[in-house]
């Protein structure tokens, strides 16, 4: 997680990226966030007073950044301190609630992979898995359709109409 972190902050921190990105900042959902993001009379007023400073010009935004939006430490003294990067991530990285690949697809003399092409346990005879965790890799998107697409897909094999999502096979049997 720690080369994870690092790699995406170099990526930030140099190159054509860094042309574009000004003052890139380690965040985290503190309580103060938590409490930001409840919609009320303060909330709203504190909100539309922040927009309206951040857009005010790079040096106001900056400012802001570093002294009131970032609570934590900056992104430069993170990179040089080895500690206090590991305290950063141990504290501030949560899962999004898009956890996957705990039970990943993949040929069964691939040592990491718990089911086959078929969502079949490898090794275990009449077990199936059909749910986030067979995704082979962490998908770039949210996980809630793909989930639906792999239930789709072994549901299919299941019922023998492979090709044919389930759902078009209900709906092709109701008309039938
Ligand atoms: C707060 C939150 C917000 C999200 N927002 C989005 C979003 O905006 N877009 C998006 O694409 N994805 C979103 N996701 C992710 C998405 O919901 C999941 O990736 C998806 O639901 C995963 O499906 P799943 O079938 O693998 O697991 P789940 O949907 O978690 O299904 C697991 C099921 O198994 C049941 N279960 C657990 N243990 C047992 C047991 N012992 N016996 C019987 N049943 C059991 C549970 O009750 C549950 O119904 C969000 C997730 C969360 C938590």
């Amino acid at each position: 997680m720690i080369d994870a972190f690092r790699a995406s902050a170099e990526a930030l921190m140099h190159g054509a990226l860094a042309k574009l990105i000004d003052n890139p900042f380690p965040s985290a959902f503190t309580e103060r966030v938590a409490s930001i993001s409840v919609p009320n009379l303060r909330t709203t007023v504190l909100t539309n007073i922040a927009a309206s400073l951040l857009d005010t010009g790079i040096t106001v935004r900056t400012l802001l950044m570093n002294h009131v939006i970032n609570e934590g430490p900056a992104l430069a003294s993170l990179m040089a301190d080895d500690q206090a990067m590991s305290d950063y991530v141990a504290g501030a990285v949560v899962s999004l609630w898009h956890p996957s690949c705990t039970c990943r697809m993949g040929r069964e003399n691939d040592p990491d992979a718990v089911v086959d092409r078929h969502g079949r346990v490898i090794g275990v005879e009449g077990l199936m898995v059909a749910d986030a965790s067979i995704m082979p890799n962490v998908p770039t998107t949210n996980t809630n359709l793909p989930t639906l697409m792999v239930a789709e897909r072994i549901a299919s094999e299941l019922l023998g109409t492979t090709g044919t999502p389930a759902t078009q096979h209900r709906a092709d049997a109701r008309v039938g």
